[in-house]
């Protein structure tokens, strides 16, 4: 009889590591707490015309020059892939600031847009002489040994010329949409180039998202084992007995498993396990998570309220715009994605879609409020260490990890990708082929970041 393999959390890592383990025939049961698969990556249902239109909500696109197997795997599925253009509107006190480099802010920070690029120069020399030749454009490749993991951008910028004005009316409102907080004096400076080639501040970019909505990429994943898949059960207990694993969930249902896959944030893995060793209490404990450093993203309001967008360029945001931030007169910066610009399933639906974070006043036409918790790790040296530990505890007593604090950033490849790591170390194929030069290099990179070599298989 086959292995049978226990996974806790479906969302792309969970999935993943389903997916891949199911193909290498062992049996799999997914437990997802929520009442449908996605984890970020959800899929809303809007009102529309009578009728309805799915779009994504939070996860909505994707670097396509980074996303080497998340691309493989949606040709696979054949789940088509749209290449949009992607730019962002400031809103300011003092004016507005838009990637057409057209406005007052823009003459104001002139000077400091030119430090900026040559702050990346300089980042971007900095860490090409720390990775070897050709290991420079992914998300996977970074030395341990560079300085620049330890020296915050901020300090970096500070020390170039740049502004504490820049910062905050600049650099934070357009990433705080990437790093889904607006506290980001830690992030290191390492991280900047690789920052510039996905949003450079200063024009539109362009990246890839679903024809279609995210749900129909965990639907197909999970289309030849359905019947394994256990929505609306949380995982609250996973213990050993004797050679198996017995697992309940907060109903008082128990399953059975030979190994576990741990694919949730880590304190729900922390509070499953019966008795956690001190390692296992040290790593997953101090796993830092955005809401723990700053909650102001954590919660957000998902409406039709079009009245959030100045007026003088209302229907221009709606239609070339895919992400709003408004700083108001107290300095505090809400942040709305614009689902509807950017979504190719949902432009045409006629229907305003958009996404609230750190809402500053009352929302009118309001679909859903959801709170996050949880949302996703900070890029931080202390997540890095611990990322880096965690191969001590990888495949240990049959248990095994995977998902956002086990990658070096919160991505969907990324946690995609450790998903087919832990499936691969126990027993399952590496699912795409092997002429695919770059996923793979990316692939092995991801084994070493995240497994101890002896537990390393070849592909
Ligand atoms: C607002 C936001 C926007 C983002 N936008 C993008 C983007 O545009 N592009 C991009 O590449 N990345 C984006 N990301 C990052 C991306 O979401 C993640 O990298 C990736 O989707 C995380 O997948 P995951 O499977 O690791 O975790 P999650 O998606 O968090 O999945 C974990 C799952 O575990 C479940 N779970 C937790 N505890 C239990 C339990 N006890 N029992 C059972 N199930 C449990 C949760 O319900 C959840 O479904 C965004 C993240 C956020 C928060």
């Amino acid at each position: 009889m086959s292995k049978q393999i226990a996974i806790v959390g479906g969302g792309i890592a969970g999935v993943g590591a389903a997916w891949a383990l199911h193909r290498a025939g062992y049996e799999v049961d997914l437990f997802e707490k929520a009442s449908a698969l996605g984890g970020n990556a959800k899929t809303f249902r809007w009102s529309a015309d009578g009728g309805h239109v799915d779009s994504p909500l939070l996860v909505v696109a994707w670097p396509q020059m980074y996303y080497h197997n998340y691309e493989l795997l949606l040709d696979e599925l054949g789940v088509g892939i749209e290449t949009l253009p992607i730019s962002y509107f400031v809103q300011t006190p003092e004016g507005h600031f838009c990637q057409d480099g057209q406005t007052g802010i823009q003459k104001r920070f002139a000077p400091e847009l030119r430090r900026w690029k040559k702050l990346v120069a300089f980042v971007t020399k900095v860490n090409d002489f720390f990775l070897p030749k050709g290991r420079h454009h992914s998300l996977y490749h970074f030395s341990y040994f560079n300085p620049l993991n330890l020296i915050p951008l901020y300090w970096m910028a500070r020390l170039f010329g740049i502004s504490r004005a820049f910062w905050d009316t600049i650099f934070v409102p357009i990433h705080c949409a990437t790093f889904i907080t607006t506290s980001m004096r830690g992030v290191p400076a390492v991280i900047l180039p690789l920052l510039e080639s996905i949003v450079p501040l200063e024009e539109p970019t362009q990246m890839g998202t679903w024809q279609g909505a995210p749900r129909q990429v965990f639907d197909r994943m999970t289309a030849r084992f359905s019947d394994r898949v256990h929505t609306d059960h949380e995982i609250t207990g996973v213990e050993r007995r004797n050679d198996r694993f017995v697992i309940s969930d907060s109903k008082g249902r128990r399953f059975e498993a030979d190994e576990v896959v741990f694919a949730c944030d880590s304190a729900s893995v922390l509070s499953a396990l019966e008795a956690p060793s001190g390692l296992q209490r040290l790593l997953l404990s101090n796993a830092q998570y955005v809401d723990d450093v700053d909650p102001a993203f954590s919660s957000f309001v998902v409406h039709s309220d079009t009245s959030i967008l100045p007026e003088k360029h209302r229907q221009r945001i709606l239609s070339e715009f895919n992400t709003y931030s408004e700083i108001n007169e107290a300095g505090a910066l809400e942040c709305t994605f614009v689902i509807s610009a950017q979504n190719p399933s949902t432009k045409d639906a006629g229907v305003p879609m958009l996404v609230t974070f750190n809402s500053q006043r009352v929302i009118e036409k309001v679909q859903k409020r959801i709170d996050l918790p949880h949302p996703t790790h900070s890029v931080s040296l202390q997540n890095l260490i611990i990322m880096s530990m965690m191969r001590y505890l990888q495949g240990r007593d049959g248990l095994h990890y995977c998902g956002t604090f086990t990658t070096p950033e919160g991505g969907h490849d990324l946690s995609f990708m450790s998903g087919l790591v832990v499936a691969h170390a126990i027993g399952a194929d590496y699912p795409f082929s092997s002429d695919q030069t770059d996923a793979v290099a990316d692939f092995k990179q991801m084994q070493k970041m995240m497994l101890k070599s002896g537990a390393r298989r070849p592909l």
